[in-house]
């Protein structure tokens, strides 16, 4: 179960798992010492705090997939940064419930039906997720494209 987890990113290791008949929970902690500042770079080993966050990612063997990380939130010790603490993954972007390769699969089936159907088919199979959800996904990818041209 740990090389599952790694295939998030290679710091993070198992520290617990249940399973229920719908869902997997994982239970994950990140051994990286150092994390980089996304305001100016810095590096930082500087523990603020602990918190839990929760997001869900690509199921196994039918079953959803939530999984509980254990974050350190860190300072940022450079004086001329507005940022005073920051919490650093490279796998999950800041605030969002989803991974990125779980969020690519939901593009991928809602792109070949409405927004409707995609839901009703993603929340059976694959993940809880809504189709305002979809929808804010398909604009952003849209929007991003408009900007690359
Ligand atoms: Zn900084």
């Amino acid at each position: 179960m740990d090389e599952l987890i790694t295939l998030l990113d290679e710091n993070l290791i198992c520290t617990g798992m249940d399973i229920s008949s719908d869902f997997i929970y994982f239970f994950v902690t990140s051994t990286r010492k150092e994390c980089v500042c996304p305001s100016c770079q810095s590096v930082s080993s500087r523990v603020h705090s602990h918190y839990n966050r929760n997001f869900q990612d690509l199921p196994i063997q039918d079953k959803k997939v939530i999984v509980t990380l254990s974050n350190r939130k860190k300072f940022c010790d450079n004086p001329s940064c507005h940022q005073t603490t920051f919490a650093g993954n490279c796998f999950i972007d800041n605030k969002t419930k989803k991974t990125k390769r779980l969020k690519e699969t939901i593009m991928e089936v809602s792109l070949t039906q409405s927004y409707v159907s995609a839901a009703v088919y993603l929340t059976k199979h694959l993940v809880d997720v809504k189709k305002s959800t979809i929808c804010n996904y398909q604009k952003k990818c849209i929007g991003n494209k408009y900007r690359e041209d």
